[in-house]
């Protein structure tokens, strides 16, 4: 049994969600005492033998020019390509947007069991038995997988991140890749930003805020922490923020390690977006505001008092006038 891991990347870069992954692979071969082995599709500008430091012993690469941008089938193709050349008996992603997208497409063309958002090394004492959250990770679910070939997605921040010391062989894969159907016209980016999905540090702002004049103290504070914007959804049904910000049940799902949340309820539909943060900040006037039930740290008061003050003691601890 030999394990696969996919390499996410985006703008020659690769993602900090797969470091995570291959650590997780890592982890896996170790326990069912075989190797891991990576692929990548297209090219970084990273050194990806360096990846090796994470536990995989060999990196194949499929440089192609089509492969610059995602396209779920094109990728799903490739990686059971490699995965059927290696006969990679598991193979794991991340389970975040590319992973979402390929993982089901790989898992109908290898006819292979998918667990979507894993959140742990399976249970291989008896079989093959992977935990995974369900009803907005309220509760959990053991799922048996008996296909010969296994797919396991990696929820977010669920595993952590090994780095040791090594480099992987990093070789070409002898693979044909398929013309996309799809073709990219053009593509506009959102720049200047911490990209949400991401990032380590989230500021989050809620109807509390009473509108979009208000964002300025938000923005100030998640520019201060490095960190990216969020917000509830009827903040983005308003219009007083992006709609690309919107987080919950109908909008992103993060797991960031420090989620500060501003004059937002905390409705079961906010949290289902939040609640795999690994530090939840919640600051709401209201003491019996639902949020405070999943928060970590809570600070009852005025956000127009409270937040002013934050920004004042993160510049003192910055040396920031
Ligand atoms: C099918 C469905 C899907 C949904 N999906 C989502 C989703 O994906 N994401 C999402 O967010 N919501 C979603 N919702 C909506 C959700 O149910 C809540 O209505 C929404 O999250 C409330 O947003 P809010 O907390 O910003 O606003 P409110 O509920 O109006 O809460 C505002 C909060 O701010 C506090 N506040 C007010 N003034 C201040 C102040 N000066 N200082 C500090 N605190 C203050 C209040 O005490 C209150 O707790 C969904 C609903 C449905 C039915």
């Amino acid at each position: 049994m030999s394990i696969l891991v996919f390499i996410d990347a985006a703008d020659g870069h690769v993602k900090k969600s797969s470091f995570e992954a291959l650590t997780y692979g890592a982890q896996l071969a170790k326990q069912l005492g075989t190797s891991a082995e990576a692929v990548l599709l297209g090219t970084v500008s990273d050194d990806v033998a360096a990846l090796g430091k994470y536990g995989v012993t060999k990196i194949h690469q499929v440089s192609s020019d089509t492969l610059a941008h995602v396209d779920a089938q094109v990728y799903a193709k490739a990686i059971a390509d490699v995965a059927t050349a290696n006969a990679a008996s598991v193979i794991v992603l991340s389970h975040n947007l590319t992973g979402k997208a390929v993982a089901p497409r790989l898992s109908a063309r290898l006819k292979a069991g998918l667990v979507a958002g894993a959140v742990g090394l399976p249970d291989t004492s008896n079989g093959f038995v992977v935990k995974k959250g369900v009803f907005s990770s309220k509760a959990f679910a053991f799922i048996s997988v008996n296909t010969p070939v296994k797919i396991l997605s990696i929820s977010p921040n669920s595993f952590q991140t090994i780095a040791g010391e090594g480099t992987a062989e990093v070789v070409a894969a002898n693979i044909t890749v398929e013309t996309p159907k799809v073709k990219v016209t053009s593509t506009n980016m959102v720049t200047g930003e911490v990209p949400l999905s991401e990032a380590d540090i989230v500021v989050s702002g809620g109807r509390g805020l009473k509108g979009p004049e208000n964002w300025g103290m938000v923005e100030e504070l998640a520019k201060l922490l490095g960190a990216a914007t969020a917000c509830s959804r009827p903040v983005a049904d308003e219009h007083w923020r992006p709609h690309h910000e919107h987080v919950g049940q109908t909008g992103g799902s993060i797991a960031p390690n420090l989620y500060i949340a501003i004059g937002i309820s905390g409705a079961i539909q906010h949290l289902a977006g939040v609640n795999r943060s690994k530090v939840i900040v919640v600051i709401n006037k209201d003491p019996e505001a639902p949020f405070f039930k999943a928060a970590d740290y809570g600070i009852v008061g005025d956000a127009f008092e409270i937040v002013p003050k934050m920004i004042q003691e993160v510049k003192k601890l910055k040396g920031v006038a």
